[in-house]
Order: structure tokens, then sequence, then C-alpha cells
């Protein structure tokens, strides 16, 4: 069975954005950029089902400018076999990167599509959803444990006040969940490995998908500053201002 898994390269998670004057976005000239973590987690539990014999063949993909081909060799480096990069400096929004997906999924075939269950950049939580729509496949989003069984997979997601465990039929998607495992630390030996791996370029054109947005951005603001907190002498104190200002008991 091959995998297929998605990665985004977005602003690193230390990183602490800073909105543009106008008000247009966010600055992201010159910061650290990496691997959407989520999509680390995806790439771990595909290279593990790999590990384990379940899967034949891991293949990562990502879509956007010609340095997702550093991220893309990153998940080489954990263990994917080859890479995919779509590339365009156009602005994609999760319905275009889903449409791509769709046109890879056509062409290799996967028995599982794994995504990150977001993206900690737009914070859409779509892709997955949209490509499991596209191609008609069942979904099981924010996995947090995978078992692959005869032409099914059981998929473990945590909702609110447990566990819920869906049973699907291959091919399927999922997307990943933070508890699902804890990425391996890439070594040096697998980052001069995954430099000799095959990775092939295609441009939305030759994929056939029309990438244009269909969102607009209004604005983007920065959130409003807090006040600053006050020291009281005593829970006397405390508490009249708990009743009387706060207006909280
Ligand atoms: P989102 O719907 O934007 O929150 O993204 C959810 C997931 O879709 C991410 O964790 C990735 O696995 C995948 N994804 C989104 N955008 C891209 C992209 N440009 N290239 C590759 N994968 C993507």
């Amino acid at each position: 069975m091959k995998i297929i898994v998605a990665v985004k390269r977005v602003v690193d998670y230390n990183v602490k954005v800073r909105v543009k004057g106008d008000g247009t976005g966010v600055d992201i000239a010159s910061v650290k950029m990496s691997m959407n973590p989520f999509d680390e987690i995806a790439v771990e539990e595909a290279v593990r089902l790999k590990e384990k014999g379940v899967a034949t063949e891991v293949i990562v993909v990502s879509a956007g400018v010609a340095q997702c081909q550093e991220t893309l060799r990153t998940a080489m480096a954990i263990g994917a076999d080859r890479g995919i990069l779509v590339e365009t400096d156009a602005e994609l929004q999760p319905l275009a990167v889903a449409k791509l997906l769709k046109a890879l999924v056509d062409k290799e075939q996967p028995g599982l599509i794994i995504l990150g269950k977001q993206a900690i950049d737009d914070d859409a939580n779509q892709t997955g959803q949209m490509l499991a729509a596209l191609a008609d496949l069942p979904q099981a989003t924010f996995a947090s444990k995978v078992e692959v069984s005869g032409d099914g997979v059981n998929v473990t997601r945590e909702v609110d006040g447990g566990l819920e465990t869906l049973s699907l039929s291959t091919p399927a998607v999922i997307t990943t969940d933070l508890r699902l495992n804890e990425p391996r630390y890439v070594t040096l030996p697998n980052i001069m490995k995954a430099k000799k791996k095959p990775l092939v370029i295609f441009k939305p054109e030759d994929l056939d998908v029309d990438v244009t947005p269909r969102l607009k951005t209004l604005k983007v603001a920065e959130p409003a500053g807090r006040k600053a907190g006050v020291k009281v002498p005593d829970v006397a104190t405390l508490v009249d201002k708990l009743r009387n200002e706060a207006k909280v008991i």
C-alpha cells in the first residue's frame, strides 16, 4: 500500500509573526520556515507503517514556492521514499491544495492519504476534509491512533469526553492530531541520504488545476493588547475587586 503525506512549509512555530503595516497579512520575509508540526506527525506515522511492513512506499507532497523542496527533503530524512512538489508562487488556499492533492491521488492511487489536522499559519482545518469530499473517500480527522488491518483502517479520535474509534475502508483520508506520535529527530546520515531520494516537480497547470484564490482577506490585525495586572494588598481587596470591578462573583 502506498501512502501519500501532505506537508506544508509554514512559519516556524517559535516565530512571533508581525502584522504588515497595511493590514494585508503577516510579514514572512526572512523569518524561519519549517514543516507544519502536524505534518511532521503525519510523516512519522506513515514511516512507522512502512517500518511495520504495512506500507510499501511513502510519498510526500508539498505545494508552494521552490523552497518547499527543503520541507520535502526533511520529510525524506524522516523516512519518506520520494517527494512531489507542486511549484507555484501563487497564494494557495485549502480548496486549491485539496484539488492538487486530488489530482495526485488519481495519479498515484495510494491506500492512505495522511494530512495534518491544520496548518499553523492559516489554521484553516479544511484541506483534508475538502480532499475527502473531492476524491469521494472516507475520512477520519484528528487521529490519535491509526491501525491498518486487512483492507481497512481503524482510527481513534479524541472527542469531547472520550475516544471514538472509526473503521474505514481504504483508500481513506486521515488527518493527524498532536498525540498520534512523537516524530523522531532526523539524523545527519539520514539528511544526507534524503538528498539522493527522487523529487519531481509539477506546476498546477500540469495537473490541470486552477489555483485561483476563492476567498479574499479583508484585514489582518494584531490582537488587542492586554491591560497590565495590579497587585492587591490582601484577600479582602481581591474579593472586593472581583465583586465590584470585575463583577465575576
Ligand atoms: P489547512 O486546511 O490549511 O489547515 O491544512 C491542513 C493540512 O493540509 C496541513 O496540515 C497539510 O497536511 C495539508 N496542506 C495544507 N496546505 C498545504 C500545502 N500548501 N502543501 C502541502 N500540504 C498542505
